[in-house]
């Protein structure tokens, strides 16, 4: 048996003994695909064209373990063909609430930025995550807030192929990726932010050659304000390069 099917079945086992405890008895077709040790079916992503038929069919999505306790699925949002791509590691508790990404206090921040130093408003730029659903470090308190933990590395990989996607079809000639978590994954580096940010970075989408920049998150700025030049240096960078390109 194979990781990823042992993962799966350790996962479902989870889901159940959850399930049990609210009063489930029986899943039988769920429970006959499991014992037949079938995968779900690969999707082939590279024919979804457009991000409401990326959203169709994902909006369900259980493929790691937040799709049980989310909230709200959180996809992304803003203009789909955005110069400008933001990616930040996951919802936190007020885009759980509302399916919106970047909408508590450090997505106000980040709004704030992007009108100030990039001279852009919030709906000409898309900004997504790589996990679509609330990370929680308690999941039977979905509705308690300061509840939120990073990802794990199975659930970033389970999800970012849906960040992969998004970022084909929009095609920005930009990223800008927000924090520690989303830098490493989308970088695929062990690197520490402060070695990531303040240069550019060049990865290929579908034959389409990307420039990336790392920043601090934007919550790390409300923690310490210190933080904002980072994050201004940062910006202004994109800025320059926007009016180059
Ligand atoms: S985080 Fe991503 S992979 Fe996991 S359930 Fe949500 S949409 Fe699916």
């Amino acid at each position: 048996m194979d990781s990823e099917l042992q993962q799966v079945i350790k996962d479902f086992k989870a889901y159940l003994q959850q399930e049990k405890k609210k009063g489930l008895t029986a899943v039988p077709v769920l429970v006959k695909a499991v014992k037949e040790g079938k995968k779900p079916a690969a999707i082939d992503l590279s024919k979804i064209m457009t991000l409401e038929e990326l959203y169709q069919q994902f909006s369900q999505c259980q493929n790691c373990p937040l799709g049980r306790t989310r909230n709200k699925i959180v996809f992304g949002e803003g203009e789909a063909q955005a110069r400008l791509m933001f990616i930040g590691e996951g919802p936190g508790f007020d885009e759980d609430q509302t399916g919106r990404p970047f909408i508590g206090k450090a997505g106000q921040l980040l709004t704030k930025a992007i009108e100030t130093t990039i001279n852009l408003k919030r709906e000409e730029v898309y900004i997504g995550n790589i996990v679509k659903c609330h990370p929680m470090k308690n999941p039977d308190q979905p509705t308690m807030r300061s509840n939120d933990r990073p990802p794990t590395a199975e659930e970033m990989e389970a999800c970012i192929p849906i960040i992969t996607r998004q970022i084909e079809i929009i095609k920005p000639d930009i990223i800008c990726l927000l924090g520690r978590t989303a830098a490493q994954a989308i970088l695929r580096s062990n690197a520490g932010i402060h070695e990531l940010r303040n240069k550019f970075h060049t990865l290929n989408f579908a034959g389409k050659d990307i420039e990336l920049i790392a920043t601090v998150h934007p919550a790390s700025c409300l923690y310490d304000p210190a933080n904002k030049k980072y994050v201004w240096e940062d910006f202004k960078k994109i800025r320059d390069f926007l009016k180059r390109a």
